[in-house]
């Protein structure tokens, strides 16, 4: 049976693209459809602009460590206008190049929405109907809202790179990354932040000692933060919106987020008609090659719900090409995964956590805390956390949690060496490099506890 193409990508994000781009390079022929913007929710709604928007919130701080540091300097005020121009004009550029980089590979791309109409059909909004040998799934996800009235009322991370303007007063709902990147931002460029997280504490999931640090550090440079709390009750009142919390505080704010999860996209997709599964939570349920349970449709990124992250949908995108069309059957590696959760302070993190890693086996904590050289000399009060958790029975580092400005950097290539499995004395071996922060991750000669 003779088919338009050899692989149809349905979605445009970062793991549709590396997808399409790789597979035309191996000589198949290759289309992509994507509704929206070519970038997906990395470039055009999630970790560029937020990362933009990380920079742009910390000129505060950087402006009166320039005074301590002996500058005259003085700060003005925030103009969002001008910088959102200027940060759109940016996911422009980036979405030109994901563009050529579509075209100079060979892959036609249609501006249009795809759905499955059986295992090797797809139908466009455009009216046409394309048949390839395999399709990929690769749709991502949106955020997930709470079912409760007035919730249309909130915004997500989708409309807050779109605001017309920053808001005075704002409630961030949820205490995951999304909530508390958007807390430490928002609060940085001025604007008076509340979080609600219904649970103990923020992040959960990460290192307990730096979850603290980090609710701690938040609260100190400003975020009103409250664990235990989530919103119970909203309305449009006068100018703003009218809230109740669990606690039965009341208060009104500019502007509601949530940031309470993403859900995978799915919805009206044809997965039905094709036969795919889905599982629980909307994900489109793979196997270790993502591929479904029709043979024909695979499906990498966020849609699968494996990890919610852009390098790891890429790296499943480069595992699907070698496993399709390279005749190399290759397992998509979910061990030990670096990553950084952009709050302020920073955080870095790999493997295992301390209570993951207590309930396996008897483990070493090696942890330490201080006030950084750079922040202390400006008379702040911030602390960094540097944190190695060590299996006692094979003395490998099993996991790594850096709370510091800069820990997304440090955390990548401590991940090299925790990859390869070194042991804390192959830690220990390497020379400090002194005066740094990072330091301590090699100068730590004696566990706080162990476990
Ligand atoms: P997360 O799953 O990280 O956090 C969701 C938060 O919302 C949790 O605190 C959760 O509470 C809370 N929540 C869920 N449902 C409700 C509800 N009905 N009412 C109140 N609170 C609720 O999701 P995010 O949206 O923050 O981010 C999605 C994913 O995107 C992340 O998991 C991550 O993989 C990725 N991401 C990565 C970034 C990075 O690498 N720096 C940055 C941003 C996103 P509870 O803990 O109790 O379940």
């Amino acid at each position: 049976m003779s088919f338009d193409y050899d692989l149809f990508v349905i979605g445009g994000g970062s793991g549709g693209v590396r997808a399409a781009r790789v597979t035309a390079a191996t000589g198949a022929k290759v289309a992509l459809a994507e509704e929206y913007r070519m970038g997906g929710t990395c470039v055009i709604r999630g970790c560029v602009p937020k990362k933009l928007m990380v920079f742009a919130s910390e000129f505060p701080d950087a402006i009166a460590d320039a005074r301590a540091y002996g500058w005259d300097v003085t700060a003005g005020g925030f103009d969002w206008s001008n910088f959102r121009t200027k940060m759109h004009a940016e996911l422009d550029r980036l979405e030109g190049i994901y563009r050529r980089l579509l075209d100079g590979s060979g892959v036609t791309a249609y501006d249009a929405r795809a759905t499955l109409v059986d295992p090797h059909t797809v139908a466009l909004s455009t009216g046409e109907t394309i048949t390839a040998k395999h399709i990929l799934i690769a749709t991502g996800g949106r955020p997930a809202v709470p079912d409760m009235p007035n919730a249309d009322l909130g915004i997500t991370s989708n409309e807050v790179f779109l605001l017309d303007q920053m808001p005075k007063k704002i409630l961030i709902v949820g205490g995951g990354y999304i909530a508390c990147e958007f807390a430490g931002i928002l609060n940085g460029l001025g604007v008076e932040v509340t979080q609600y997280y219904r649970g103990a504490q923020i992040l959960r999931g990460f290192d307990d000692e730096a979850r603290g640090l980090i609710a701690d550090q938040m609260r100190a440079k400003g975020v009103d933060l409250h664990c235990g709390t989530n919103i119970e009750a909203m309305e449009q009142r006068g100018g703003g919106i009218w809230v109740r919390s669990t606690t039965g505080a009341e208060h009104l704010f500019d502007q509601v987020m949530f940031a309470t999860g993403r859900s995978p996209n799915v919805d009206g997709l044809g997965l039905e008609q094709a036969g795919v599964t889905i599982g629980r939570r909307g994900e489109i349920v793979v196997d270790d090659y993502s591929q479904t349970n029709v043979p024909s449709i695979f499906a990498i990124g966020d849609v699968t719900d494996r990890v919610q992250l852009t390098p790891v949908a890429i790296r499943e995108a480069m595992a699907f090409v070698e496993t399709v069309f390279k005749g190399n059957p290759t397992k998509v590696d979910h061990e030990l995964i670096p990553s950084a959760v952009f709050t302020q302070p920073e955080f870095g993190t790999v493997g295992l956590t301390e209570e993951q890693a207590r309930d396996k086996e008897p483990i070493e904590v090696y942890s330490t805390s201080f006030r950084p050289m750079q922040t202390l000399f400006a008379g702040r009060e911030d602390r960094v956390m540097m944190k190695l958790i060590v299996s006692q029975a094979t003395r490998k580092v099993l996991g790594c949690h850096i709370v510091a400005p800069q820990a997304g950097e440090m955390i990548q290539m401590v991940g090299i060496a925790v990859k390869m499995g070194a042991t804390k004395e192959d830690f220990d071996r390497v020379c400090a490099v002194h005066p740094t922060m990072a330091e301590e991750l090699v100068t730590m000669k004696t566990p706080v506890r162990t476990a």
